[in-house]
């Protein structure tokens, strides 16, 4: 076998052809959306409002294991993909590990991340159906800047509900997205009546994703021709993002390598979801057995603090209720926190996956050493990650620094989702030595547990 170069580039054609759907092979039945209001499972059709109707079929489809990728999106797809897989020769050396690391890197267009890879998707359907416009909410700006690119390639309007600390902390992510054409509103906003409710009861808050949300999905079901669309958490976007994980596979097949430990940050799980889904396809057929790790923020820790529950998806409380690892969707987390994956809940499929044993580890870090990784990273592997990114690097390296220790050759894989050069603020505050690390006691993480629907 040859040696591994420094970048494994598939070609156009090994672009995969298929999205993959994971709950197709999962052993234990989904749990369903249900109506908050009769708890009720939720049929297609009553997505429809909400969702345009290709995306509200793959959301309710657990049997299909396989969609084709419409031939359009796969042309926008090649503008950008195949993403490299890269050998982080320099980071083993470094850290003198006999493990081998690789890494996914999908921080290599103008989003700066993997959204891009389900916001083609998502406005493609969109315009399939002949709508006008959609509506988002955006936290980091990633997601916003990435479906915002979407909508001016496919000429569909798009409002972004952007958290108002971020847009205050980001103008140049809120010029990118303007620059595509899309209008943004900092949230909460007077614009809706979800967003007026949050601020009379929180007149000085800096926002939140799941208020956000509830702000966008508001002005789509009262928009005429315009739909929602989320970057994350959802299991059409898990299987948009399932792309990630079939080219990584494919790639190292290529040279005989298999992983044995997977690592993927963890906001909403779509990255995670979508990077794991073929080597979890190959868990559950019981062929191969890697050991998953999610990695999160101390100070966002849904899977490792959260419970197992039936949750809103957003803080107004109007979308449907999904069961899945939550803090409670009016967990807002701590302002000083500047490492992204900010959500209050987790992908409902990687939630189930976690709780039946799958996957096999949850961990979270604090902020300051997500960021002294995120430096060690970038020095040797000359890519300055986002935060986000740096959650799974931390762990890939604390990994390799075990394999060091005992001397064994670990093939470990990770999620390498963007890069950070609109988290300068933060990385500032981490050199400058300003960045704390704030973890919510027990108290704090009550009062979003206490915001939970009762659900029988
Ligand atoms: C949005 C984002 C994440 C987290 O989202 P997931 O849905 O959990 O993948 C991670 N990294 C980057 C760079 C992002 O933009």
């Amino acid at each position: 076998m040859a040696k591994v170069p420094y970048r494994i580039y598939l070609s156009e054609e090994e672009i995969p052809k298929n999205w993959y759907n994971l709950r197709a092979d999962m052993k234990e039945p989904h749990d369903p959306l249900i109506s908050p209001a009769t708890h009720e499972p939720l049929k297609k059709e009553d997505l429809y409002p909400i969702f345009c109707e290709d995306l509200a079929a793959q959301e309710m489809d657990y049997t299909t294991r396989y969609f084709p990728i419409p031939e359009e999106i796969r042309e926008f797809y090649k503008i950008y993909r195949p993403s490299p897989l890269c050998r982080a020769y320099n980071l083993e050396k470094a850290l003198g590990t006999p493990a081998k690391i690789y890494y996914k890197f999908e921080g290599n267009n103008t989003s700066g991340s993997h959204k891009l890879n389900s916001a083609v998707a998502q406005a493609y359907y969109a315009k399939k159906q002949g709508l006008k416009g959609l509506t988002t909410e955006t936290g980091a700006g990633q997601w916003g800047t990435a479906l915002s690119e979407a909508c001016a390639y496919f000429g569909l309007d798009l409002t972004v509900y952007m958290v108002k600390t971020s847009a205050q902390q980001k103008p140049y992510r809120k010029a990118i997205i303007e620059t595509f054409g899309a209008d943004i509103i900092p949230s909460p906003s007077d614009t809706t009546e979800a967003g007026r409710a949050i601020l009379a009861k929180n007149p000085n808050t800096g926002g939140s994703l799941g208020c956000a949300i509830s702000e966008a999905v508001e002005k789509a079901v009262t928009s005429d021709s315009c739909r929602y669309v989320l970057g994350s958490v959802l299991d059409q976007v898990l299987l948009h993002q399932s792309v990630i994980g079939l080219e990584a596979k494919t790639a190292m097949e290529k040279y005989g390598e298999y992983p044995d430990i997977i690592i993927g940050c963890a906001g909403g799980g779509s990255n995670l979801g979508g990077l794991i889904a073929p080597f979890m396809k190959d868990r559950l057929d019981g062929t191969k057995n890697p050991y998953f790790i999610a990695v999160e923020p101390a100070s966002c820790p849904s899977l490792t603090r959260g419970k197992y529950a039936y949750d809103f998806c957003d803080t107004g409380k109007i979308t449907p209720l999904a069961k899945m690892y939550t803090l409670g969707c009016e967990f807002l987390p701590s302002p000083n926190h500047a490492g992204g994956l900010r959500y209050h809940g987790m992908s409902p499929t990687l939630s189930k996956l976690y709780h039946d044993g799958y996957l096999d580890e949850a961990r979270s870090y604090e902020q300051t050493k997500v960021f002294d990784a995120a430096v060690f990273f970038a020095k040797h592997e000359t890519i300055l990650p986002a935060p986000e990114s740096s959650h799974a690097i931390r762990a890939a390296i604390d990994e390799a620094l075990k394999c060091k220790q005992s001397g064994e050759e670990k093939t470990i894989l990770f999620g390498l989702t963007g890069t950070g050069y609109f988290d300068m603020t933060a990385y500032m505050s981490y050199l400058e030595g300003s960045m704390t690390d704030y973890i919510p006691t027990d108290e704090d993480l009550q009062k979003g547990f206490d915001s939970l629907p009762k659900v029988e």
